[in-house]
């Protein structure tokens, strides 16, 4: 597909799974908005997450309707880290805005975001203006994991910015050159900069079904973040090591003198066990940080695609279902332009 036309493309990237109560609610809402945004075109890439409900046949169903919406269906749920990769890959956009599915981001936002980049901006960032919509415990999870990534990684995220934003074309191919599998997306969007301006909004609730992030997905990603940022981990037990042996010398030190001025003193089976005990919890600790990391060497090295499309579908100016790729593709980040 080509520029034609001249007026600048909007890509808006979507993660589905298992959406089918939002579906139509989601593009009701955001058709509307889209069209009404002057001299320009956009196209809706629709990533279908492996969704075990009726998310596929109602997203090609609304497809078969709308030449401006494509849908890409993945073998399996690879997750909302990979669905989104897989849309901003297939998206064509000269500005690319990754939107959830439950219009928890407000599609309304989108005209701001876009004049924003007209006026300049490579990356237009949507922060919340408050969490008042999250539950006491994902609030105070949520700043404190912001305080602790921040503190260990050279790479600052910005606080309370998911992944709805608008990027320019050369972020996109920017951030299209990280080959990373272990993808932390509010890392990778940080780290490639560019020039940034930020926008606030009101985060609304989810408009139908549940979260997909159980207490330990979000667990699995906050440790994706630090991992993946930073080494802080792996060099404190250097510190911590070095601390507890010059510790030891000097205790060694102190009883070898004891000894020598008073003699040999038995007792003390409780203590040599708690020592013990305790120095053997530091050691496994330490042991299970160094896993994590090779653990995600491991992942890098086998050097998997992120993801894989089974179809694409996508229907064209003349009224017919075209499907792409029936040949399972095993497309990662090649360029496709
Ligand atoms: N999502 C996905 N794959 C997953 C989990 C979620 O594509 O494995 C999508 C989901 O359909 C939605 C978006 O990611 O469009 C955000 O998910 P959710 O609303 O469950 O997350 P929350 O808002 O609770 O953080
Ligand atoms: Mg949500």
């Amino acid at each position: 597909m080509s520029n034609y036309a001249g007026s600048p493309l909007l890509s808006l990237v979507v993660p589905f799974y298992n959406e089918s109560e939002a579906l139509d609610a989601f593009f009701m809402r955001v058709v509307p908005i889209l069209e009404s945004i002057s001299s320009t075109r956009f196209e809706i890439v629709c990533i279908n997450d492996g969704s075990s409900d009726d998310t596929l046949g109602k997203l090609v169903d609304v497809s078969r309707g709308d030449a401006r919406i494509r849908v890409i269906d993945l073998t399996r749920n690879f997750g909302k880290e990979a669905a989104l990769t897989a849309g901003i890959d297939e998206a064509l956009g000269d500005a690319v805005i990754p939107i959830d599915a439950d219009l928890q981001d407000p599609p309304e936002l989108i005209p701001t975001l876009v004049q924003h980049w007209r006026q300049g901006a490579e990356v237009v960032l949507a922060q919340r203006a408050s969490r008042a919509t999250d539950s006491f415990l994902k609030r105070l999870t949520a700043a404190a994991y912001y305080r602790v990534h921040n503190s260990l990684s050279d790479l600052k995220i910005p606080e309370n910015v998911g992944d709805f934003r608008l990027m320019d074309r050369a972020v996109v191919n920017a951030l299209k050159q990280l080959p990373e599998r272990h993808r932390f997306m509010k890392g990778l969007f940080a780290w490639v900069g560019f020039s940034t301006v930020v926008v606030q909004y009101e985060r609304a609730p989810r408009c139908a079904g549940k979260s997909k992030f159980s207490g330990r997905r979000l667990w699995n990603l906050a440790l994706e973040g630090i991992t993946s940022f930073s080494s802080v981990p792996l060099h404190t037990w250097t510190y911590i090591g070095s601390v507890i042996a010059a510790l030891a010398f000097c205790y060694g030190v102190y009883i070898v003198i004891r000894t020598l001025l008073l003699g040999v003193d038995v007792p003390g089976y409780a203590s040599v066990l708690s020592v013990l005990l305790f120095f053997g919890g530091l050691q496994l600790i330490g042991l299970g940080v160094v896993g994590e990391y090779i653990g995600r060497i491991y992942d890098e090295s086998k050097g998997r695609p992120i993801y894989l499309v089974r179809r694409r579908y996508q229907e064209h100016r003349e009224g017919r279902t075209v499907r792409k790729g029936k040949v399972i593709s095993l497309v990662a980040n090649e360029q496709r332009s």
